[in-house]
C-alpha cells in the first residue's frame, strides 16, 4: 500500500479534536470513519459571510445578514409556548432584537453584556423593529472580524446537533484534516484534461469546496470534483462495457433471407429514417462477432415493434431463436398480438408464455422451444423459468418499463450455454441523455426520436373542474363525430377507497350527463373476465366513453380513441400523464387530451401541466421530470448506483457530464488498459476507488 493510502485511511479518532466519543458520532452518524471520509463529507452549501450589514440598511428581503455589534440588556417576557429571551444589540447605526425560545437558561448565563458579537441569521420586521431568532452568535475575534470568507454548511442529523457537532464544527475538523493532508494529496486527473477544461488542481479544489475564499473559487471547485466524479462514473463503465464485449463473443448473424422477404414484400408502411437509422446501429452490432448489449429507446407510438420484429428476423435468418420479455402480463399480450401479424405472414411459428399460460400448451411450448421448432417466443418473467430451455437462442428483447437487474438479464444469457444471446433493451419511458448515459453506461444506446409520418401532434389543454359542462360539451361533438374517449381517474393505493368512490361518483355524474351514450368502466377490482368484456366492448366501438383508473395506462390501442380525459391531473407525475396521453393520437383523426383539475395547485403541478400543454416530446417531458423530482425519484434509479453520486447533480450538471464522457470515451479509446504514462493519475485513482470500495464492504 502506498503511503497516500495510508494517511487517507487514517481513523477519524486521531485527528486532532475529534477523540474516540466525536468519532462513534461520526461513524453512526455521518459514516465518516477516515480522514479521506471527512474530507468527501462535501457541504451541500455555502453562507455568504463575505460581507457585514449594518442594522439601519436592513431589509426582510436578506435571506440572511451579518451583523457586527455589542450587546446591550436583555430580559425575559412571554410565558408557556411563547416564554422567550429578547436581548437588544447594537451596531450604532440602530437596534436589532435577538430572540431565543429554546436554551433560555444556557443562554442567559452565557451572554457577556457590553461585549462585541458576531451576529448572523434572518431579519424579519415587526412590531416596527427587525429582529432575529435564534441567531448566530459569536464573540468577535481578530479572525472572524475580516469576514470575507463563504462558510460551509454540511449534511448533520438532529443527533449531531445535540451534541453540539454543527457545521462549524465540522467545518473547524476539516481545516485541522486539510492542512495535514495537503502533502499526501495527489492529483487524480492527467495534466491534459486540467488543461483542456481549465479544471483547477484537486488541492485546491478540495480546499475550496470546504473553505472558498470567493464564490468564484468555490464555483471552480465544484465544476472540479463535479467533474471527476462524472469522469470516474463513465470511464468504469466504458470500461465494463468494452470488457463485455471482448470478453464475450456474439453469434455473427449475417444472413438476411427472411429480412429481405419482409422487406420486400410484406412491410405494411414506410419506415421512419430514425426507424431505419436504429435498425442500422443494430445490424452493424449483430455482424462483430461480439455480444450486442443495446438500449433503443422510443416515445410511446415511435414504432418500436417493427423494429423489434425485423431484428428478430435477423436472428432466426441464422437459424437461431428469439425471446421477447415483457414486464406485465397484458403487455406480453399485446407484443404477442403485434408480433404474431408479421410473423403469420412469414409462416414464423411464434408462441406465448406467461404465468397463466395453461400446463398442457405450457409443455408444448418447453418441447417446441428445446427442439427448435418455436421460433420465437413472446412472454413475462415465465420466460426465466430454467425449465425454459432453447435449441439455439440468439437474440432476448427485453421490454421494461423499469430496469430489469442486472441478474434477471444474466439469467437470459445463461440460456444460451454455448453463446451468450445478443440482448436489445426496449424502453417507451424517455429517459434524459444524462440520466440514461449514467443508468444504461454500459449499453449502447439507439433512439427513435421521430414519429411515423402523418401523425397528427395531440392537442393538450388544462382545464379547471368548474368548466367541466363546457368540457362536457366538447366531448359530445367529438362522440357525434363517432369518436371515442377516455375518462381517467387516480388510483393510488394508500386512498385506494377513496379513489374507488371517485371513479364511481364520475362514472354517475357521466351516466348522466350522457344518458343516450354506451360507457365502459373499468377498474383494478373487476374480476378479469368483466375487465375483458368491458374492454371488447370499447374496442370493437360499442361503448363511446371508457371511465377507468390507470390500468389502461399500458396495453390498450384503440385507435378512434381520440379523446383523453384527465381528472384530477394535479395528482399524475408527468412520465405518467405522458404515457396517459400516448392512448390517444393512434389514428388518423385530431386527437384531444384534457387535463382537469381543482383551482388549487402547487408551483410544480402548474410546472407539469404547463410542460404537458406546452409540448408532446417525451424526451423534453423526462427532462422537466428530472429538474422536478431529481434523479432519484425517477423509476429504476435505487439500485442503480446513481445514488453513489456524492456532488455532481445529474439534473443540473448535464454539461459537464457530456464532457467527462466524451473524455472518457477518448482516453479510453487510445488506452484502454490504462498503461500510457499520461495515465497514471488515472490507474492509480481506479485503483483507490476499489479499494476504497473494499474497506467500506468490509465494513458495512
Ligand atoms: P411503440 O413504439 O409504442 O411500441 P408501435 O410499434 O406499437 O409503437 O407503433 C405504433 C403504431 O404506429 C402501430 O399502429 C404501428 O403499426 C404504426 N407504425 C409504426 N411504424 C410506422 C411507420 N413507419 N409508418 C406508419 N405507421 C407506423
Ligand atoms: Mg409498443
Amino acid at each position: 500500500m502506498t503511503e497516500r493510502n495510508n494517511f487517507f485511511d487514517t481513523k477519524i479518532e486521531f485527528l486532532k479534536g475529534v477523540g474516540p466519543q466525536r468519532a462513534v458520532l461520526l461513524n453512526k452518524e455521518l459514516a465518516i470513519f477516515t480522514y479521506g471520509d471527512l474530507l468527501q463529507h462535501y457541504p451541500f452549501r455555502h453562507e455568504d459571510r463575505s460581507q457585514f450589514h449594518r442594522i439601519s440598511e436592513l431589509t426582510e428581503l436578506l435571506p440572511a445578514a451579518q451583523i457586527k455589534g455589542r450587546l446591550k440588556e436583555w430580559t425575559i417576557v412571554g410565558e408557556g409556548a411563547k416564554k422567550r429571551l429578547v436581548a437588544q444589540f447594537t451596531d450604532g447605526t440602530g437596534t436589532l432584537e435577538l430572540v431565543w425560545f429554546q436554551g433560555i437558561t444556557w443562554f442567559e448565563k452565557s451572554l457577556r453584556r457590553d461585549a462585541e458579537y458576531l451576529v448572523y441569521g434572518k431579519p424579519a420586521f415587526f412590531g416596527g423593529k427587525y429582529s432575529i431568532t435564534h441567531p448566530e452568535l459569536d464573540p468577535l475575534t481578530p479572525e472572524n472580524e475580516k469576514g470575507g470568507t463563504w462558510q460551509p454548511v454540511y449534511p448533520l442529523t438532529e443527533t449531531l446537533r445535540k451534541r453540539f457537532v454543527d457545521s462549524k464544527a465540522i467545518a473547524r475538523m476539516t481545516r485541522t484534516l486539510l492542512e495535514q493532508a495537503i502533502p499526501h494529496i495527489r492529483e487524480t486527473l492527467p495534466d491534459a484534461l486540467l488543461l483542456q477544461y481549465r479544471l483547477v488542481s484537486k488541492v485546491e479544489a478540495l480546499w475550496n469546496i470546504h473553505m472558498p475564499q470567493s464564490h468564484a473559487h468555490l464555483a471552480q471547485a465544484l465544476r472540479r470534483l463535479k467533474f471527476e466524479e462524472l469522469f470516474y462514473n463513465q470511464l468504469r463503465l466504458i470500461k465494463s462495457k468494452l470488457l463485455q464485449k471482448n470478453e464475450y463473443p456474439g453469434q455473427v448473424f449475417s444472413k438476411v433471407h427472411l429480412v429481405r422477404e419482409f422487406y420486400d414484400h410484406h412491410l405494411p408502411f414506410d419506415l421512419t429514417n430514425a426507424q431505419k437509422k436504429v435498425l442500422h446501429e443494430i445490424r452493424d452490432d449483430l455482424r462483430t462477432g461480439k455480444q450486442m448489449n443495446r438500449l433503443l429507446q422510443g416515445d410511446v407510438g415511435s414504432g418500436k415493434t417493427i423494429v423489434a420484429f425485423i431484428t428478430t428476423l435477423m436472428a432466426l435468418d441464422s437459424d437461431t431463436q428469439a425471446c421477447f420479455m415483457a414486464p406485465t402480463e397484458i403487455l406480453a399480450d399485446q407484443h404477442y398480438q403485434g408480433l404474431k401479424e408479421y410473423a403469420d405472414r412469414l409462416g414464423i411459428n411464434i408462441g406465448k408464455l406467461t404465468g397463466s399460460t395453461r400446463k398442457k400448451e405450457r409443455d408444448v411450448i418447453h418441447e417446441q422451444l428445446r427442439d427448435g421448432s418455436m421460433q420465437i417466443i413472446v412472454g413475462t418473467h415465465a420466460l426465466l423459468e430454467d425449465v425454459v430451455q432453447f435449441k439455439d437462442l440468439g437474440l432476448c428483447i427485453i421490454d421494461e418499463q423499469h430496469r430489469f437487474g442486472v441478474a434477471q438479464r444474466a439469467k437470459l444469457w445463461a440460456k444460451n450455454d454455448q453463446i451468450h444471446p445478443h440482448i436489445l433493451v426496449m424502453t417507451a419511458t424517455p429517459i434524459p441523455r444524462t440520466l440514461a448515459m449514467t443508468l444504461y453506461g454500459d449499453l449502447d444506446i439507439s433512439v427513435i426520436d421521430e414519429l411515423p409520418a402523418g401523425r397528427k401532434p395531440i392537442k393538450t389543454v388544462h382545464r379547471y373542474d368548474a368548466h367541466r359542462t363546457a368540457v362536457f360539451g366538447f366531448l359530445r361533438e367529438e362522440i357525434a363525430k363517432g369518436r371515442q374517449v377516455y375518462m381517467v381517474y387516480p388510483l393510488i393505493e394508500e386512498s385506494e377507497k377513496m379513489d374507488l368512490k371517485d371513479l364511481m361518483d364520475g362514472y354517475e355524474s357521466v351516466a348522466r350527463s350522457f344518458p343516450e351514450v354506451p360507457l365502459s368502466i373499468l377498474h383494478g377490482k373487476m374480476k378479469p373476465k368483466d375487465k375483458e368484456y368491458e374492454m371488447a366492448r370499447f374496442v370493437k366501438n360499442e361503448t363511446k366513453i371508457m371511465v377507468a383508473t390507470t390500468v389502461i395506462e399500458v396495453g390498450v390501442n384503440v385507435p378512434n380513441a381520440s379523446v383523453m380525459v384527465v381528472e384530477n391531473a394535479e395528482r399524475f407525475g408527468l412520465a405518467q400523464l405522458h404515457q396517459l396521453r400516448g392512448r390517444v393520437g393512434r389514428g388518423a383523426e385530431q386527437s384531444f387530451c384534457i387535463l382537469m383539475t381543482d383551482f388549487k395547485l402547487s408551483q410544480d403541478t402548474r410546472r407539469r401541466l404547463e410542460t404537458m400543454c406546452r409540448t408532446n416530446n417525451g424526451f423534453e417531458i423526462a427532462e422537466v421530470d428530472l429538474q422536478l423530482r431529481g434523479p432519484g425519484d425517477l423509476s429504476g434509479t435505487q439500485q442503480s448506483g446513481l445514488m453513489d453520486l456524492l456532488i455532481a447533480d445529474l439534473a443540473k450538471d448535464g454539461e459537464i457530464l457530456k464532457a467527462a464522457r466524451a473524455s472518457a470515451e477518448a482516453i479510453l479509446e487510445k488506452d484502454p488498459e490504462l498503461v500510457l504514462p499520461e495515465n497514471t493519475a488515472i490507474r492509480s485513482h481506479l485503483d483507490n476507488l476499489r479499494q476504497a470500495e473494499t474497506n467500506w464492504s468490509r465494513i458495512s
